[in-house]
């Protein structure tokens, strides 16, 4: 199959880029950013919200993985970024699919459903996004379901907290991992006392090489997430843990729209996927705690 990923560049879609390549498919990589090429991947930078998208349309699949992610940095003028790389990037593509009508698959967010009360969040549960980042997510959602109705054949993702190699650098376990090898106090955001479904990447990574692949009604939303949330305080004493450093925390304002919890309901991937996420924190903090590691012996 011909299968254009957006966001190549980036830490979901780079994995996602390489597992359909392994799985023998020709892969367009499409960033804003400058990426690599490699066997199987063709890279190309391109604009989503600028460019001309004529030839990512004419591809047998689409995963949509490019966007503006964080809901801190969509505060002030980050708003405009992520409309514009979420929102706009996001229409415009839907609309280069409109004739050939490709399988498309979009990413979204956990953080359009705002904080979990006392059980899981469903798909079908009313959305409360609380940040601009959150509220570009519901748009991109809207937008998807008005082109699946037009007759397109996309679908929906809600990825829950991912983690592992390459995560983005303003992620939390990214920032504590770093300060840990760096002797300094773990930058936390409010009380720590939030939780999340924490997904590794190689789980978030099957899940969407298995939808991708699947017969799905189109329009349809699948939550993408671990189904057990855990403390970021489990996280941040594993991590310490792991490093044999001492859990020194440096306490600074929590950010507006961060959910208290976030809690994936998984019944709906696990009947049309046939899939769960399996790795478990201590192990998935290993892996990314590994991948810091070689970031440091390559800089040395
Ligand atoms: P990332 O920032 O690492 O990757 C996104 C990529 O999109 C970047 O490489 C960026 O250069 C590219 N991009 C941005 N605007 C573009 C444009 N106009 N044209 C072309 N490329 C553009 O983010 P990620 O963590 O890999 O997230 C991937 C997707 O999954 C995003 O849509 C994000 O909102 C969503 N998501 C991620 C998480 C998570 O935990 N990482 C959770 C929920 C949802």
């Amino acid at each position: 199959m011909r299968v254009v990923v957006t966001g190549a560049a980036g830490f979901i879609g780079s994995h996602v880029a390489e597992a359909m390549a392994e799985a023998g498919h020709e892969v367009l990589a499409v960033d804003v950013r400058p990426l690599a090429g490699r066997p199987g991947i063709t890279p190309i930078e391109v604009d989503l919200a600028a460019d001309d998208l004529t030839k990512l349309g004419e591809a047998d699949l689409v995963i949509h993985l490019a966007g503006r992610p964080g809901i801190r940095s969509s505060w002030g003028p980050g708003r405009a970024l992520a409309e514009r790389d979420n929102v706009l990037a996001t229409k415009r593509l839907l609309a280069a699919c409109a004739e050939r009508r490709p399988k498309v698959v979009v990413a979204s967010s956990s953080s359009v459903y705002g904080s979990a009360a006392f059980r899981p969040h469903r798909e079908d549960d009313p959305l409360a996004p609380a940040s601009p980042y959150a509220l570009s997510k519901a748009e991109v959602e809207r937008l998807t379901a008005a082109a699946a109705l037009d007759g397109l054949p996309a679908i929906l993702l809600r990825y829950f907290s991912v983690y592992g190699p390459r995560q983005r650098p303003d992620m939390a376990f990214h920032r504590f991992i770093e300060a840990s090898l760096e002797g300094r106090p773990l930058p936390v955001f409010g009380d720590g006392r939030r939780s999340r479904s924490f997904t590794h990447v190689r789980d978030a990574v099957a899940a969407t090489v298995t939808a991708a692949e699947a017969e799905l009604p189109p329009g349809i939303v699948i939550n993408i997430g671990h189904p057990e949330p855990a403390p970021l305080r489990t996280a941040i004493e594993l991590i310490t843990g792991t490093l044999g450093v001492p859990t020194r925390i440096h306490t600074e304002d929590p950010v507006a729209g961060d959910a208290q919890r976030t809690w994936a309901d998984t019944g709906r991937a696990e009947r049309l996927l046939g899939w769960t996420a399996t790795t478990g924190l201590a192990e998935g903090l290993a892996d990314q705690i590994a991948w810091h590691r070689t970031l440091r012996v390559g800089a040395a």
